[in-house]
């Protein structure tokens, strides 16, 4: 493999590195799908909670609006007895108090009422309230099921995509030489995933530093595979026109 042209050496390295790139990207985005439905399952019952609240408040109304609705009953009835009464009296005295209690109880029945109406008013907002919170909730449901089945699908075709690579993985680990398989794996431990760097314009793309002239001179003649000097990742040179020509097509260039 020793004897294997440079530009073949780094094409493969490039795959290699491409490769890691693509299964880290996968399972990073298998990591995040089933957040999102997490996400709506959170809102759903966060809805849930609220319709509960609305539909408490509704009762405890129409509860007290009965209450409110007995109590004029019972007015009523001392009303019918206050009158019995009216018409019994002896005298002036007892007509005008009874007349004065037939007024308070009348007073008390019409402010009564003038509750349960408000009350009626208000049930009737509230139930309008409620059917539109129920709707939210249907279609809210209907989202967080719609994208329950998406992510589904997205995952079976990200594991579909990762099976590819995992298949993939072991074939360009046995193209590139054990040496720089070596170097390759601690880079990618100690550098975050990305081993090998392209140089553009004299300046390492991971780490965005220049090159000395020298260093750069060397990697422009292709005699060996060089380390950049700051970061200490392997790179190639990134404006090699003919290096393009052959990675092109397998994605094998790095951002
Ligand atoms: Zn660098």
């Amino acid at each position: 493999m020793r004897g294997m042209p440079l530009k073949k050496r780094l094409k493969l390295l490039l795959e290699l590195q491409t490769c890691d790139n693509q299964i880290t990207g996968i399972l990073r985005k298998k990591a995040e799908a089933p957040l999102r439905v997490k996400g709506l399952r959170g809102d759903l019952e966060e809805i849930d909670r609220q319709n509960k609240e609305a539909q408490d408040k509704l009762e405890a109304i129409k509860k007290e609006r009965r209450g409110f609705e007995s109590e004029v009953q019972e007015l009523v009835g001392r009303i019918e007895k206050s009158s019995i009464k009216l018409s019994n009296v002896k005298s002036n005295k007892e007509y005008a108090a009874a007349l004065k209690e037939i007024e308070d109880l009348k007073a008390m029945q019409f402010s009564l009422e003038d509750k349960i109406l408000k009350y009626m008013e208000d049930t009737e907002n509230l139930e309008k309230d409620l059917q539109s919170r129920k709707k939210k909730r249907q279609e809210a449901a209907a989202e967080a099921e719609k994208m329950t089945i998406a992510v589904q699908e997205e995952m079976k075709e990200l594991d579909r995509q990762l099976e590819a690579l995992r298949q993939q993985r072991p074939h360009l680990l046995e193209s590139v030489e054990k040496s720089l398989l070596k170097t390759y794996s601690l880079l990618m431990e100690r550098k975050g995933g990305q081993a090998v760097a392209a140089v553009v314009r004299g300046v390492c793309q991971a780490c965005h530093i220049g090159l000395p002239p020298q260093d750069f001179n060397n990697l422009l003649k292709g005699d060996a595979i060089l380390t950049c000097p700051h970061c200490n990742r392997l790179i190639y040179w990134g404006e090699d026109q003919e290096f393009q020509a052959e990675t092109k097509g397998d994605n094998g260039m790095l951002e």
